[in-house]
């Protein structure tokens, strides 16, 4: 029997109501039923294509994710292509391979979506698409969402990831810095707000070298100013060589001042600042417990899904050291919580 996303998410509702639990108590449920490493992780982060627009497909994904143990993936595209300058004899790889430049590439959501409907109904009930294809610092962007919404109805279940403050990739993108209060996204904000669809931000908190979170007034920003807006900040503002001292104070405030955010734990922030040297830091073990139902780990991956087993399962490390219940949380049930709402409010 095959079963719908909308089928699956609607029986996954039905559990809770019957359970007698809120549907923040899942954690409960797949704490006592499994264990905290075990299977059925959920993937909050995944790009299907690479810098390039390429992708060894979703079904070689999925066949990843049932070796890894991944139930439920989120997935995008990655909403720039790089350039391949005509000067380079090679075609490039990523994006810092050179000094080529990136753009926009709107038609990423459209590779997304033809992927999905080529999957069956119970394996599309296993990935969550989110939008993520148009110039963040354009207001023409809205109408791409409204556009997408209205081409694969039932498909989206959220905005993202919005590539932002980024870095190189920064430099490397034609056009103006884009920002997490960049008022071009003040309509996306109020779309996502109307439809209950979660936006998902890589904003780094600050820059290299400084060691202060500079552009975390961006970020908090547009969390203050959209609070019916849930709101994902991938990997908790982080991103290469970035020391920011105060960033787990930082994070407790934001996490305690707003209930629309969300922290994503994908990429080399586990590794530089939640787990460094394979050891969990006290100060994020301390966040984490005390604020279970905020979080969520990603593969991140990009197009190739080769080394996706090794990116997911990173994460035991962190699970081993975590309380089953919150291990729980994070691992499986709060993505699934967030977008099971989404749904659930769009009937
Ligand atoms: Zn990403």
């Amino acid at each position: 029997m095959t079963i719908s996303r909308r089928q699956f998410l609607s029986s996954l509702a039905a559990t809770f109501a019957a359970s007698g639990l809120g549907i923040t108590d899942l954690g409960t449920l797949y704490a006592a039923t499994g264990t905290s490493t075990g299977k059925g992780y959920t993937d909050a982060h995944c790009h299907l294509v690479d810098f390039l627009q390429q992708t060894q497909g979703i079904k070689a994904l999925l066949h990843q994710a049932d070796l890894a143990g991944v139930d439920h993936i989120q997935i995008m595209g990655l909403p720039v292509i790089k350039k391949w300058n005509a000067a380079n004899r090679r075609r490039p790889r990523y994006y810092l391979e050179n000094t080529d430049r990136c753009y926009y590439y709107t038609l990423t959501d459209t590779i997304v979506a033809r992927q999905v409907q080529s999957l069956s109904e119970q394996d599309q009930s296993r990935v969550h698409p989110f939008i993520c294809g148009f110039n963040p610092t354009d207001k023409n962007g809205v109408h791409h969402i409204e556009r997408m919404l209205e081409w694969f109805p039932g498909m989206w279940q959220g905005i993202g990831e919005l590539l932002l403050h980024r870095s190189e990739l920064s430099m490397l993108t034609e056009g103006e810095q884009a920002r997490a209060n960049h008022p071009s996204l003040f309509p996306v904000y109020e779309l996502a707000g109307r439809e209950n669809l979660p936006v998902q931000i890589h904003s780094d908190a600050g820059s290299k070298g400084l060691q202060e979170p500079i552009y975390l007034y961006e970020m908090e920003e547009a969390v203050a100013s959209f609070p019916k807006v849930r709101f994902i900040w991938c990997h908790a503002g982080y991103n290469r060589q970035l020391v920011i001292p105060s960033i787990v104070d930082d994070l407790t405030r934001l996490v305690e001042s707003y209930d629309n955010l969300w922290i994503d734990l994908s990429w080399g922030v586990f590794e530089e600042w939640v787990c460094p040297e394979k050891q969990m830091s006290e100060a994020w073990k301390t966040l984490l417990t005390g604020h279970p139902q905020r979080f969520f780990i990603g593969s991140d991956k990009i197009g190739n899904f080769d080394q996706y087993g090794a990116a997911i399962r990173k994460y035991d490390l962190l699970f081993s050291q975590l309380p089953p219940l919150v291990a729980g949380q994070i691992a499986r049930t709060n993505f699934l919580d967030l977008i099971n709402l989404s749904t659930e409010a769009r009937g």
